[in-house]
């Protein structure tokens, strides 16, 4: 079975078409530009790398774009459109509708646009491309994999705010989490790794890439993350704040007379560990290597971004009652030693953590990096979100459900 994922951004679109058969990924690439002079695509097979520009106005020019290039004789898979049996496409917002990957028909394309005022920047970009598929390839079935779903069933003390009551029943304002599909990938894998039943297990699942979360998985749910409403919440990341007072909000808006579009792009784009090293940089690799040569500020952003982390894991131990395995992952968690070292050495000795250092000093691979008398098993697993949506995708499409339980 031939699987296309697509994950459709606002100007850009990411692919991948794999063989189910053996998990294999034919060919990939990015079409970036979207709309914008200088479209083009980014193309991979067999770690050969093609960039094709053209111009693309819009997500179903594109697609058809690279539907082409999927069939092209040199850098494509296929022989013919019929040969991709289903399409599975990232949706980032499923409201509380979506516990599970879904069948898309007229009623799920409808509920997305209707999620789209809890997700204005990504839905409708999301919706263009299940849109273009089902135009460009009208008899292939379509799935919905939502960032939000392994979330949506956590209990009302993990996801309600302290707020009035009925700004939850007016708006839906509660916690919804995101990276959900990397979540559920990565610690998944990790009770496989590590032979424990996923469904009696409690794992801490550290997700550290620009937008940064960790989340609490307990005999195969997810039972809190630190996401929110929005994805502002939580960890320090590359340019937004994670958790700070709300009220510095309002302060903020009265002395530097900002609109609340202004302040919302301020602690979205603009803070974070961007924000901390007054816009040195919003990539980690740099804080991390001024940091090894004694840069004071980048040294202490590096401890703030951290101490975040680890005191999220503490609150996750104490959620879970108890936690059997940590997992790192994303840009920084797969590739940071450095970071994954300081965060278990300098606060996780109270849970009996102990990494190997020689087995930490890894980057982008698959393994335990804890010693054997660690209490905690502590792993890098990259994650791998694509082949969770072809999974899902697959599932559904095989078994002619309509919706996938997690
Ligand atoms: P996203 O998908 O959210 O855009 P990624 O998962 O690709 O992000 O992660 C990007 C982050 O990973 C950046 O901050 C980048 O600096 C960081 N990263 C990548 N490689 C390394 C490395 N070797 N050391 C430290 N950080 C790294």
């Amino acid at each position: 079975m031939k699987i296309l994922v697509v994950n459709s951004g606002s100007s850009s679109i990411k692919y991948q078409l794999l063989d189910m058969d053996g998990e294999k990924v034919l060919c990939k690439g990015l079409a970036e530009r979207i709309g914008i002079p200088g479209s083009r695509i980014v193309h991979k097979k067999s770690g050969e790398k093609f960039i094709f520009e053209k111009p693309m106005p819009n997500h179903e020019e594109a697609l058809k774009y690279v539907l082409e290039l999927l069939k092209d004789e040199k850098v494509g898979a296929i022989k013919d459109y019929t040969e991709i049996d289903a399409v599975g496409h990232r949706v980032v917002h499923g409201g509380e509708k979506f516990v599970g990957s879904v069948l898309i028909d007229e009623e799920v394309i409808n509920a997305i646009e209707e999620f789209s005022y809890l997700a204005p920047l990504h839905n409708p970009p999301n919706l263009m491309g299940i849109k273009a598929i089902m135009k460009l390839l009208p008899e292939v079935p379509n799935v919905g994999v939502f960032d939000t779903a392994f979330h949506a069933k956590m209990p009302e003390k993990a996801f309600l705010y302290a707020i009035p009551y009925e700004y939850y029943e007016k708006y839906k304002v509660r916690r919804y989490g995101f990276h959900g599909t990397s979540h559920r990938y990565v610690s998944r894998r990790a009770a496989e790794i590590l032979g424990l039943d996923y469904s009696k297990a409690k794992i801490i699942t550290v997700h550290l890439g620009n937008g940064a979360s960790i989340a609490a998985v307990k005999n195969g749910k997810s039972v809190d993350t630190s996401m929110g409403f929005t994805p502002l919440e939580g960890l320090v990341m590359g340019t937004r704040s994670g958790d700070l007072d709300p009220s510095i909000v309002t302060f903020l808006m009265e002395k530097e007379g900002l609109t609340s579009e202004e302040v919302y792009t301020l602690l979205n784009k603009k803070s974070g560990v961007y924000g901390l090293t007054k816009q040195f940089s919003s990539d980690m690799r740099d804080i991390e290597d001024k940091a090894l040569e004694n840069d004071p500020v980048c040294r202490l952003v590096l401890d703030i971004y951290e101490y975040r982390i680890a005191k999220y894991i503490g609150a996750y131990a104490a959620a879970m009652n108890g936690v059997d395995a940590i997992v790192f992952t994303a840009g920084v968690g797969e590739n940071s030693p450095i970071t994954r070292e300081e965060i278990c050495e300098n606060y996780l000795g109270y849970l009996g953590i102990k990494i190997d250092k020689e087995k930490n000093n890894i980057k982008g691979e698959e393994r335990i990096i804890s010693t054997q008398d660690s209490k905690v098993s502590v792993l890098v697993v990259p994650t791998n979100e694509e082949l969770m949506i072809a999974r899902d995708t697959k599932e559904i499409v095989e078994k002619g459900l309509k919706q996938l339980e997690y």
